[in-house]
């Protein structure tokens, strides 16, 4: 809530006439020099659509094709760890490949194909290529009985099988015949792969966005968190930043685990992180809490949803979910959230083939990155401080506060803000601190800062 009748309170020889300065354009936001321009909604669209047919698993060439078309938008590093490495209690799997699958009626007729959809084959299926009955067939059939025209999303990375996924009302159409059964795919030693990208900024305090990248052709569950990820990177690039941010695209848990086993000695360098999921659906924008819950991180997204004048839902930390279970775990307990749109087994389309190219929408993906880039402004930003003149209120009648747009207009600060902002800088409160204690969008009172920093009442003091 914006604070709009402020008045009576404002004893000062000021010009009472107030304004809350708005951006009339939500989408088009100054920050530190970054812009989020309209046409970012297609091109967000268009990566989740390059990476859709790709077959991705935890391992394998689908990721690193996969990276390859992320690096069409920023440079990511390629990393590689071998199989069998030890990452704490668990070890690097073997590396899984795939080219084809299918299964053949006797009339040699491809009833099931993995070109048509990639969710068909378990992913991780051992190689198979035998004649079956239909009551062997059906011992490796994977369907969805409660939404029968769906394709399943099914996985087995750590038990050897082969299997194939189908709707069900194909399920139930199979008659008995010998079948052909082919899945063309190698399991054997190699290596893991994911995706960095670090982004220096003055500091070498960092702040962490990861996301996973192991999804088949999955939109919501994986492609929308990878979009949004690269583009809020490549919106970095060329900006002075106060913070380092470091980009992962990893593989579902095995991945945050063995980059942080990688990394265990230098995380400490991480003041702030969100793990990003689900993040192209229509549903309202979900933030599930670090494990400290009081992190700065957890208070910023709370200020900027709280600001943002759409619905949204915060929860607390909860060690199931994302790879923010292995950040948030107790000997690193980093300050990392989730940002999610709807959470991850809440909408009926999670992991079956119904979470297609129709289930994300450019607008969503959009909004979470607007979003998510609010959210990196207060982090730039905030910041402790000083007042110049505590003593008493300054007369701000004879300065003029004022800012100006982009077309040279003068538009009037917030006086409430200006007054929040001069009693509570003594060098104890960030803006993030009475943004909270005003109640006020961190914008206003970052104007507010920046105009009283103009006229010389205000230090900074980092
Ligand atoms: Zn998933």
């Amino acid at each position: 809530m914006e604070y709009d009748g402020i008045h009576q309170f404002i004893p000062t020889p000021i010009n009472m006439k107030h304004m809350i300065v708005k951006n009339p354009d939500k989408r088009v936001k100054a920050i530190s020099g970054i812009r989020i321009n309209p046409g970012k909604d297609e091109s967000l669209y268009n990566l989740v659509e390059d990476l859709y047919p790709i077959c991705r698993s935890i391992t394998g060439d689908g990721v690193r094709k996969s990276i390859q078309i992320i690096k069409k938008w920023i440079p990511l590093q390629v990393r590689e760890i071998p199989t069998g490495t030890e990452i704490f209690d668990w070890t690097v799997p073997k590396e899984w490949n795939i080219k084809d699958a299918w299964i053949k009626n006797s009339n040699g007729e491809k009833i099931i194909d993995f070109s048509r959809s990639n969710l068909h084959v378990v992913n991780y299926s051992i190689p198979v290529d035998k004649e079956v009955s239909l009551e062997e067939l059906k011992q490796h059939l994977y369907t969805l009985p409660d939404q029968p025209d769906l394709i399943p999303y099914i996985k087995s990375y750590f038990k050897e099988q082969w299997g194939f996924c189908l709707s069900h009302n194909q399920l139930t159409s199979l008659k008995e015949d010998r079948y052909h059964v082919y899945i063309d795919s190698t399991l054997k030693e190699g290596s893991m792969t994911y995706g960095e990208l670090l982004i220096e900024g003055k500091s070498t305090d960092e702040v962490l966005i990861s996301t996973h990248i192991c999804h088949p052709s999955l939109c919501n569950d994986n492609l929308s968190g990878i979009s949004v990820a690269a583009h809020l990177a490549q919106s970095l690039f060329d900006e002075e930043l106060r913070y380092s941010y470091r980009f992962l695209f990893i593989p579902a848990t095995i991945g945050s685990i063995a980059w942080l086993a990688q990394n265990e000695d230098t995380v400490g360098s991480i003041k702030y992180g969100l793990v990003l999921s689900c993040v192209g659906d229509s549903g309202n924008i979900t933030y599930k809490k670090s494990r400290q819950g009081t992190a700065e991180i957890d208070r910023i997204v709370e200020q900027v949803l709280g600001h943002s004048h759409d619905k949204y839902e915060i929860r607390e930390f909860l060690p199931f979910g994302y790879d923010e279970r292995q950040f948030c775990s107790p000997a690193f307990d980093l300050p990392v959230g989730c940002f999610m749109r709807t959470p991850f087994g809440e909408f009926p389309e999670y992991h079956t083939s119904a979470d297609n190219l129709d289930f994300v929408k450019p607008e969503a993906l959009a909004d979470s990155l607007s979003k998510l880039t609010d959210i990196i402004y207060v982090i730039e930003n905030n910041r402790k401080y000083l007042n110049l003149n505590p003593k008493c209120e300054p007369n701000l009648g004879k300065r003029g506060l004022y800012r100006l747009t982009s077309d040279n207009k003068k538009i009037e600060i917030n006086q409430l803000a200006i007054l929040w902002v001069l009693n509570l800088s003594d060098g104890k409160n960030t803006l993030l601190d009475i943004s909270e204690r005003s109640d006020m969008n961190f914008n206003t009172i970052k104007q507010a800062a920046d105009a009283l920093e103009s006229v010389q009442l205000l230090e900074r003091m980092s």
